[in-house]
């Protein structure tokens, strides 16, 4: 019985839950000439807003890939973010459409958001109300592999599961999303946890060359080579702050497991919470760095309302032999009694995307906060103590359950990280390894947005102060974990800001993507006055 039940609360958190399927869109079924007559009808009307307006002349000027209606494709993960309303989406195809669209929405002032995958959780991130979306979940999704299988260009509106299957077919990988359907965009932009981090860095680090529209429309490539400052900032601060990425060339892998990601799933009683957090640290702080085949392991802690507090642990390895085994470096989880029902299974990464799909259902309202610590059992215990302390002030929450989860970045991606010219999130191999405190949040109304939000506020900043009461305590924030109120980008060091800044600055003097600007989108980089006031002190 135990299987069963276990099977269906498979790990909330970045992991578990339901499945609700956002691969079946509806094809847009309003002809074009209706959608161009509607948006020059709309313009037409004395309330019009600028956006409408830039509305009617995209219509016009890029037919057949403008839509006013939430219709057809139009989905976000989160249901903050899909509540937003713009004023019409568009489906580019080419670099040059970006180019062409920038155009106007400059032109008319029009408030715009990129969308690639759409789970962004900050609302505004990749929707904007009354504004126009650049969506490129359709229409910028290409995979096409190289003749001589060692890169693949892969279009931002892309979805990692597409990726994998596609790259399977060739027996090849890239680091990318452990989720079926988040979106390739915002992942490597952000930085991207992969299951192979461990051993080779993030995602962004195996980015070989980006194509972007910059905001004054020009269409370049930015690499180790070309616009060299422009490709580390990209990797790491790369969301919304420097333009619309409309390819990427990411290095292709043979696969390293063949025979598929060795995959364990255990689940354990609450009074196990101690021990596991000392299995964890000894796995962190020995295994990791002794067993680079070892992919990672999380840890969550979960209340819910079902099975109530109970601890789950993933753990992964890349080459290990066969499911009815072990791999040495887990040894010591076996030590721990887990409730009966454990699995362990080998499959290929797009596989376990799909199931980790499982539990990240569409149409929540969630809210990520995360910081950095170095790995201490000590230290989880009281972080234990104030999760417990959090809990009871959300219990009346409607939700099937609240987690945290805690996964490690070993030294050895941080090293992977300094390839290729480097990337933008100013970790040093001796800060590692650390440990990512992470909530991802869910519950089901809109009326408890504020509770929850304040409470994963309180919790994550009283997690911190204990970690810095400890000495444990790490600067760096994964962005795309971090909530809107987190300021992400201090957390890559006061050099690094100060450097990306200036590099903002140089590609975007107009200051489009700065807070203030026309982009709505992610954490920013500089307020818009900054950016006014440096060329005012240039003429
Ligand atoms: C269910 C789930 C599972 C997740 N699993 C993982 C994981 O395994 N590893 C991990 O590292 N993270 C994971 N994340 C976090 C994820 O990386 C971020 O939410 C990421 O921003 C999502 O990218 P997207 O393209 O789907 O989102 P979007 O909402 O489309 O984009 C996010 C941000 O990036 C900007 N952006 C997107 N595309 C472009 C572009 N082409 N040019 C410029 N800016 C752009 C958007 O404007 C927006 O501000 C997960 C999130 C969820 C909700």
């Amino acid at each position: 019985m135990w299987g069963v039940l276990l099977r269906s609360i498979i790990l909330f958190c970045c992991f578990c839950g339901i499945f609700v399927s956002s691969q079946e869109f509806s094809p847009v079924s309003v002809p074009q000439e209706v959608v161009e007559s509607a948006a020059e009808e709309k313009a037409a009307k004395k309330d019009a807003s600028k956006c409408d307006v830039a509305c009617a002349a995209l219509a016009s000027a890029l037919p057949s890939k403008v839509f006013l209606a939430k219709e057809g494709n139009f989905q976000y993960w989160d249901s903050k973010c899909a509540d937003l309303q713009p004023a019409c989406r568009l489906e580019p195809e080419s670099a040059q459409d970006v180019a062409t669209a920038y155009g106007i929405v400059k032109e008319h002032e029009c408030q715009f958001a990129i969308k690639s995958g759409g789970h962004g959780l900050h609302p505004g991130a990749s929707n904007v109300e009354g504004g126009v979306v650049f969506d490129l979940s359709r229409s910028l999704n290409t995979i096409t592999i190289s003749a001589d299988k060692k890169t693949v260009d892969i279009g931002p509106g892309a979805r990692w599961l597409q990726v994998y299957e596609e790259l399977e077919k060739d027996e090849l990988i890239v680091l990318g999303g452990r989720v079926a359907d988040v979106g390739v965009g915002g992942l490597i932009l952000g930085g991207g946890i992969s299951f192979y981090t461990a051993k080779q860095g993030f995602a962004c680090d195996h980015v070989l060359e980006m194509e972007i529209v910059l905001p004054d429309g020009t269409i370049t490539t930015a690499s180790e080579t070309n616009h060299a400052d422009l490709f580390k900032a990209l990797k790491g601060a790369g969301q919304s702050n420097f333009g619309i990425v409309t390819r990427f060339t990411l290095e292709a892998m043979p696969n390293p497991s063949p025979k598929g990601l060795w995959w364990s799933n255990r689940f354990f009683a609450w009074d196990k919470r101690a021990a596991l957090s000392r299995a964890h640290t000894k796995y962190i702080t020995e295994g990791l760095g002794n067993d680079a085949s070892s992919l990672g392991q999380f840890q969550t802690w979960a209340q819910t309302k079902e099975y109530g507090r109970l601890i789950i642990s993933n753990l992964w390895h890349t080459s290990h032999e066969s499911p009815d085994s072990f791999p040495k470096t887990f040894e010591h989880y076996k030590e721990i009694e887990a409730w009966e029902g454990a699995t362990s299974e080998m499959l290929p990464q797009s596989n376990v995307t799909i199931k980790l799909e499982l539990s990240n259902p569409y149409g929540m309202r969630t809210s990520y906060h995360s910081f950095c610590y170095k790995p201490s059992a000590e230290l989880e215990d009281k972080f234990a103590e104030l999760f417990e302390e959090a809990l009871e002030k959300i219990k009346d929450v409607d939700t099937w359950g609240f987690v945290i989860v805690q996964q490690p970045i070993s030294r050895a991606a941080i090293a992977a990280s300094k390839k290729r010219g480097g990337n933008a999130m100013g970790l040093e191999e001796e800060d590692g390894p650390l440990v990512i405190w992470h909530i991802p949040w869910s519950w089901f109304n809109a009326k408890d947005d504020e509770l929850m939000r304040t409470v994963g506020r309180e919790l994550r900043e009283k997690s911190e102060e204990v970690a810095k009461e400890a000495g444990l305590w790490h600067r760096y924030r994964y962005t795309n974990y971090a909530e809107e109120s987190q300021e992400a980008y201090k957390g890559y060091g006061e050099e690094m800001l100060k450097w990306l800044k200036q590099v903002q600055k140089k590609y975007d003097p107009e200051g489009i993507y700065t807070k203030g600007g026309l982009n709505s989108g992610y954490f920013k980089l500089n307020e818009k006055e900054e950016v006014v006031e440096r060329i005012r002190d240039e003429l």
